[in-house]
Order: C-alpha cells, then sequence, then structure tokens
C-alpha cells in the first residue's frame, strides 16, 4: 500500500458532518449584509506580494513573518493574509469611486498565514468581513460595528463585547509617539526582540503585544499615564466622542482599551475589537477599524474607509453544532427504474430523496432509511403491480398507503415549497408530507 498523504499542519478539513454551522454563517452573511446595503465582492486568492507590502505594512508581524510568498514567472506571488488590500486594489482598479458613496462591500473566504498553529490559530483559516468606503463621518463607524454586531446576533451570539479605541491621525499621533518612545527608553533592553524591532519605527504597536515581560512594563505608572493620556486633536477627538455618543444612544454595550491598537499598519482613528470570553486566548472574534490614508496608499484617489474582519473558524467555535442532515425521504424498492421515475419525480418537488444502489436486501433497506431519512417510501411488487406506493413515517412507525396516479395531487400542493435550513423547515415538510399523503 502507498503511503497515505496527510492535511498540512495548520489546515483542516471541514468534513461534510460539519458543513451545517458554515452554511449557517454564510447564509446569515448574505442576508444581514444585504440587508444593509453591502454587496459581495470575491477577489483572487493570490496577488502580488507588494500589495500586502504597501497595503499591510512592513512593521506587521502578517508582512515580517507570516506571508506564503512565491515566485512564478518571476513575479513575486502572495497568498492573501487578509483581504482588506485586495478589497482596497480591485475598488481603485474598477473606479468604485467614480459610484456614490458610501461604497459597500463584503467578502468570505480563505486567507492564510504562516503562524504557529493551536486552538484557534491555523495556517488556513476563514474571515468574513465587510468595508466601507468614502464616509469619513462616524455614523459609518457607528453603523460598521452596529453591523457586526447584528450578524452576531443572527447567529444567535448577542452578548459579545466590544473593545474601543481611537489611534488619531498622523499629526496627533506624532506626539503621543515621541512621548512614548521617551518614556519607555530606560526600559529598551527588558522589551521582547519584535518590540525592539519597532521600537523606533512603529512604537504604538508595542502596546499590542502579547509577551508577558512587555505587557508588565506598560503597566508600570509612568508608561500608563502616557498610554492613558488624551493625546488626540480637537477633530479627531471631536469624532470618537460622536461615535462613543452614537452608540450610547443605540445601548451598545463597549469598552474603551487604551492598549487596543491592533497589528496591522493602517489603521487610523477609530480601532475596535470583539471578543468572546469562551475561547480561551485566542478570544477576539472580530477585529477593524478606520483606514482613511490606505487607498491612497495604494495609488488610489483619497478616500476614507472603514472595514472589520470576523475569524469564522473561532465563530464556528462559539456556535453550536447542526444535525439536520436528514433525507426528507428514501425509497426502499427491488425496482430499480420504478425507484428512480419516482425519485426524479419528489427531487423536482424539491424533495431531499435517495435510494438504495449498492444491491442492498429490502431489510437492509429499510434499516438504512430508519437512520437516513424521515420518511420511507416503499415500492414494491405489490405496490408497483396496485400502482400505489407505502409511506412509512420512520419517527412514529406509522404507514399508510397512497395511490400512484394521485401524485400529481401530491406535486401540486406541495409545488411551492422554498427549501431552507432551519429545523422549522423540517417540521413544516414533515407535515406537509403527511397531509399531502393524506396521514
Ligand atoms: P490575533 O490577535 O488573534 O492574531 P489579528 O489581529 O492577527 O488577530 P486580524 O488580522 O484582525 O487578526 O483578523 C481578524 C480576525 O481573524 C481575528 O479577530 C481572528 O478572529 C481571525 N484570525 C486571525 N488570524 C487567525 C488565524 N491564524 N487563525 C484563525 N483565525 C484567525
Ligand atoms: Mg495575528
Amino acid at each position: 500500500m502507498s503511503e497515505i498523504i496527510k492535511v498540512q499542519k495548520g489546515t483542516k478539513d471541514i468534513l461534510p458532518q460539519d458543513i451545517a454551522v458554515w452554511h449557517k454563517m454564510e447564509a446569515a452573511a448574505l442576508e444581514i449584509f444585504t440587508r444593509a446595503g453591502y454587496k459581495e465582492i470575491r477577489t483572487p486568492i493570490f496577488e502580488a506580494t507588494e500589495l500586502f507590502q504597501r497595503g499591510v505594512g512592513d512593521t506587521t508581524d502578517i508582512v515580517n513573518k507570516e506571508m506564503y510568498t512565491f515566485e512564478k514567472s518571476e513575479r513575486s506571488l502572495t497568498l492573501r493574509p487578509e483581504n482588506t488590500a485586495g478589497v482596497v486594489r480591485s475598488y481603485i482598479e474598477n473606479g468604485m469611486h467614480k459610484l456614490s458613496a458610501p461604497v459597500k462591500l463584503w467578502y468570505k473566504g480563505p486567507m492564510f498565514r504562516y503562524e504557529r498553529p493551536q486552538a484557534g490559530r491555523q495556517r488556513q483559516f476563514h474571515q468574513v468581513g465587510i468595508e466601507m468606503f468614502g464616509i469619513k463621518e462616524p455614523s459609518a463607524d457607528a453603523e460598521v460595528i452596529l453591523l457586526a454586531l447584528n450578524y452576531l446576533k443572527q447567529l444567535g451570539l448577542p452578548n459579545l463585547s466590544v473593545e474601543l479605541n481611537t489611534l488619531g491621525c498622523a499629526k496627533c499621533r506624532k506626539e503621543f509617539r515621541a512621548l512614548l518612545i521617551e518614556t519607555l527608553r530606560p526600559h529598551y533592553e527588558k522589551l521582547c526582540e519584535d518590540c525592539k524591532a519597532r521600537f523606533e519605527k512603529n512604537p504604538l504597536r508595542l502596546l499590542d503585544c502579547k509577551n508577558e515581560s512587555c505587557k508588565a512594563i506598560f503597566a508600570l505608572p509612568e508608561i500608563q499615564q502616557v498610554i492613558q493620556s488624551d493625546f488626540t486633536c480637537p477633530d479627531c477627538s471631536l469624532h470618537f466622542e460622536q461615535l462613543k455618543s452614537y452608540l450610547d444612544n443605540l445601548n451598545v454595550n463597549y469598552k474603551i482599551n487604551k492598549l487596543l491598537v491592533r497589528g496591522l499598519d493602517y489603521y487610523n482613528r477609530t480601532v475596535f475589537e470583539i471578543k468572546s470570553e469562551n475561547l480561551g486566548s485566542q478570544n477576539a472574534v472580530c477585529g477593524g477599524g478606520r483606514y482613511d490614508t490606505l487607498v491612497e496608499q495604494l495609488g488610489g484617489e483619497p478616500t476614507p474607509a472603514i472595514g472589520w474582519a470576523m475569524g469564522m473558524e473561532r465563530l464556528a467555535a462559539l456556535l453550536p453544532e447542526i444535525n439536520n442532515d436528514k433525507l426528507d425521504i428514501y425509497v426502499v424498492s427491488d425496482n430499480k427504474l420504478e425507484t428512480l421515475k419516482l425519485v426524479e419525480r419528489l427531487r423536482a418537488l424539491n424533495y431531499n430523496v435517495d435510494f438504495d444502489m449498492a444491491g442492498k436486501k429490502f431489510v437492509k433497506q429499510l434499516e438504512k432509511a430508519a437512520k437516513t431519512a424521515h420518511f420511507a417510501i416503499i415500492l414494491g411488487e405489490d405496490e408497483i403491480n396496485g400502482e400505489y406506493l407505502t409511506l412509512k413515517n420512520l419517527k412514529t412507525a406509522e404507514q399508510t398507503q397512497f395511490p400512484l396516479t394521485n401524485l400529481s395531487d401530491f406535486e401540486s400542493r406541495t409545488y411551492k415549497f422554498i427549501s431552507t435550513n432551519s429545523s422549522e423547515w423540517i417540521q413544516s415538510k414533515l407535515s406537509m408530507l403527511a397531509s399531502g399523503f393524506g396521514m
């Protein structure tokens, strides 16, 4: 026997028994974002490496350590580690700035980061996210945060906590940066290598460090005093106050976290995260913020923008398993031609129907029906000769006969049935079937 080839470290199959929860996350995204005027965009999974170097920033872990980069035809390409840069590229390339603002886009799909795999951290993972272009007012910030919460609510996760901060603009951050560098300098030698590397280039990012000894330094009173101070200019300050006031008036619970700076270089003003206490150390479900300079940085017209991304594996870990994968009907018969004819008719009526193809004995087929379906239709010799079928409710074991010739009546009564994936759907389908067959 040949050696088995295994799935790569940090990647996972999403198996058929787990797929229902993914369908639920995807369906909820389409529903909630469409309702708020967002349109889906699908950008390629690989892009020019330079897009991420310029668009995510060369002081980030993503660009420094985590990118899957490869050469093809003398071009450097990278599997997307996140999707904001790709969406911005597409926005610029397709002239979307000519559309009336705001331009609202959403996406879902796999992302790739070369990280140490652990619970809640994979090398191929999935994100669902939104981006809004063209609005600098804080009402946009409020809307995107509300949309994240509405999406989580739709999934049955209404109680996650929002953390909020403002990074100000390049102008007001300048003084804060200088002050932070000055107060941290005496502790330079005790910082981790990552923090040392970022010290001059992007000192704000230090606050994001997860290293315990660095965290202890940031907790020192003289450093806390700097971190907690309000450094924002009047414009940035007003923006943040207005956002908080919108959220307060809409009864959104949030916490100000001055250490929240987010991993990416492009953010300005509003940054936020949504966390769950039930996820252990990788507890961030959603991360987002405003990135008013990115479009210009990537060659577009100056365009304010804001967005967020959620990790779908982390969402899936919070959601209950869904087991509604039973068929509506399993046809039990030895006559393949009559079975195929019946199965065709039932599938055309939107019923999920299957039958035996392995040549199993009648009793075995019935056993399979009991395991995999809500109803069995028995099409034995008697039934075929007498032109009727036997319908068996596999839950109650009730049985009834139904003339095959009257199936058209059954068809017309059930034709308009629209399928969804909820348990109510199963229930209503069952009663529909029952009444269709006069049970
Ligand atoms: P973290 O602090 O967990 O590394 P991040 O700041 O790198 O997160 P973002 O780039 O903001 O993450 O991505 C948004 C969301 O995507 C995160 O909140 C998380 O839910 C998810 N995510 C990020 N990296 C991974 C990963 N390697 N595996 C699974 N989910 C991830
Ligand atoms: Mg990360």
